[in-house]
C-alpha cells in the first residue's frame, strides 16, 4: 500500500536534491508505484541502472539521495561466499563483525568485505509497505528465497541459485514449537537434506543401493541447533518424513533432494551470462569523497568506515558451490 502524500513529499525533496537527467527520478517512482514487493526490496542500483539505461553513477547518486529524502532505506548485506545466502543484514556499517556463520553451509567465515558485502535499498515503510518489511510474517517460501536468499547469487553457469534451490526443494515450512509436517516423496540416488535456515538443525541422508518397495517412515525432531536423527543412509524408493519441532522459536525448515544429476558443475551452459555486479562499499566511499559539501555524518551510513574497507574493488562475483559437494 502506497501513502500518496508521503511519496509525493519525499519525491519532491529528491527531485530538488540536484539536477537529474530527464526521467531518472520518474523511473524510480514507477518502480515504487508498480513493481511487485520483491522489486522494491533490496534494490541493486547497478542492476537498476543497467535495466533502465541510466548511467551507473547517476543511479548510485539517485539511491543515496533517495535514502536522505526518506524514499528508500539502505541495507548492508553480508553474503555467504559459498551459498550466497544473506547471513546478516545491517542498517549501519558499524554493526558488521568480521566473523560470521552460515546456517545453510554450517560453516564459519571471515568477512572479506570487498567480496561479500553489498549495499542495497528498500522502499521506506512510510512510503509503501511491503511484506518483506516484516520477515516474521513471511510465508516460508518468501522467507527462504527472497529474504534469506538473493536473486544476485548465480551458479558458474549463470543460473540463479534460488531457482536451483527451488528445483530441488520438496517441502518448506515455518514450524513453531510443537508443530509437525509430513512429506511423502520418492527418493532417488543422491542426497536427502533438511535444514533450518535460522539454526544449525539439519539432517543429511545418503541415498544409494537397491530400490525398496514399502514406504520407509523417518521421524525427525527439530531441536535447538540439531535434528534427531541428523542423517544416515537410505535406499531409493518411497519415504515419509515426519518432522516435529521442539524449537523455542519458529524454524524455517526445508527438505531438499538434489539427485546425482543436479551436480553443481552440470547444467546448461546456454544460460551462461555475465555475473551480476553488486553495489559495494568502496564505490560508496568514492562517492562520499566526491561530494565535499555534504558532511560525512550526514551520509545515510554514518560515514567513517574502517580503513580496511578502502581497498580497491575486485571484479569477482559471488561464487557458487551449491548444492554443497559432500
Ligand atoms: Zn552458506
Amino acid at each position: 500500500m502506497i501513502d500518496e502524500a508521503v511519496l509525493e513529499e519525499r519525491l519532491t525533496k529528491l527531485e530538488a536534491a540536484k539536477n537529474w537527467s530527464p526521467r531518472v527520478v520518474s523511473r524510480l517512482e514507477t518502480l515504487i508505484r508498480s513493481g511487485p514487493d520483491e522489486a522494491v526490496f533490496r534494490i541493486n542500483p547497478i542492476r537498476f541502472a543497467a535495466e533502465r539505461g541510466i548511467a551507473e553513477n547517476e543511479a548510485i547518486d539517485l539511491f543515496l539521495h533517495a535514502t536522505l529524502a526518506g524514499v528508500v532505506e539502505m541495507d548492508w548485506l553480508l553474503y555467504c561466499p559459498v551459498c550466497s545466502d544473506v547471513v546478516a543484514n545491517f542498517r549501519s556499517l558499524r554493526a558488521v563483525h568480521n566473523q560470521y556463520h552460515c546456517h545453510l553451509c554450517q560453516a564459519d567465515y571471515e568477512a572479506t568485505l570487498d567480496d561479500y558485502i553489498a549495499v542495497t535499498f528498500t522502499v521506506q515503510p512510510a512510503v509503501r509497505s511491503i511484506r518483506y518489511h516484516d520477515p516474521d510474517s513471511l510465508a516460508a517460501e518468501d522467507y527462504a528465497y527472497y529474504y534469506k536468499g538473493t536473486t544476485e547469487g548465480l551458479t558458474e553457469q549463470g543460473v540463479q541459485l534460488i531457482d536451483l534451490m527451488r528445483s530441488v526443494t520438496r517441502g518448506l515450512w515455518r514450524l513453531r514449537r510443537g508443530e509437525a509436517a509430513t512429506l511423502e516423496l520418492e527418493v532417488e540416488p543422491g542426497a536427502l537434506l533438511g535444514f533450518d535456515m535460522e539454526s544449525d538443525a539439519s539432517f543429511r541422508f545418503e541415498v544409494s543401493g537397491d530400490r525398496h518397495v514399502d514406504a520407509e517412515r523417518i521421524p525427525i525432531v527439530i531441536r535447538p541447533g540439531a535434528c534427531a536423527p541428523n542423517g544416515g543412509s537410505l535406499t531409493p524408493g518411497p519415504v515419509v518424513i515426519e518432522l516435529r519441532s521442539e524449537n523455542d522459536r519458529a524454524a524455517i525448515f526445508g527438505v531438499l533432494h538434489p539427485q546425482d544429476r543436479h551436480s553443481p558443475r552440470g547444467g546448461d551452459r546456454r544460460h551462461a551470462e555475465r555475473p551480476p555486479r553488486l553495489f559495494r562499499p568502496d564505490r560508496q566511499h568514492r562517492l562520499a569523497r566526491a561530494e565535499p559539501r555534504r558532511r560525512r555524518r550526514d551520509l545515510p551510513h554514518g560515514g567513517g568506515a574502517p580503513s580496511a574497507w578502502r581497498r580497491s574493488p575486485r571484479s569477482r562475483a559471488i561464487p557458487c558451490a551449491w548444492p554443497r559437494p559432500s
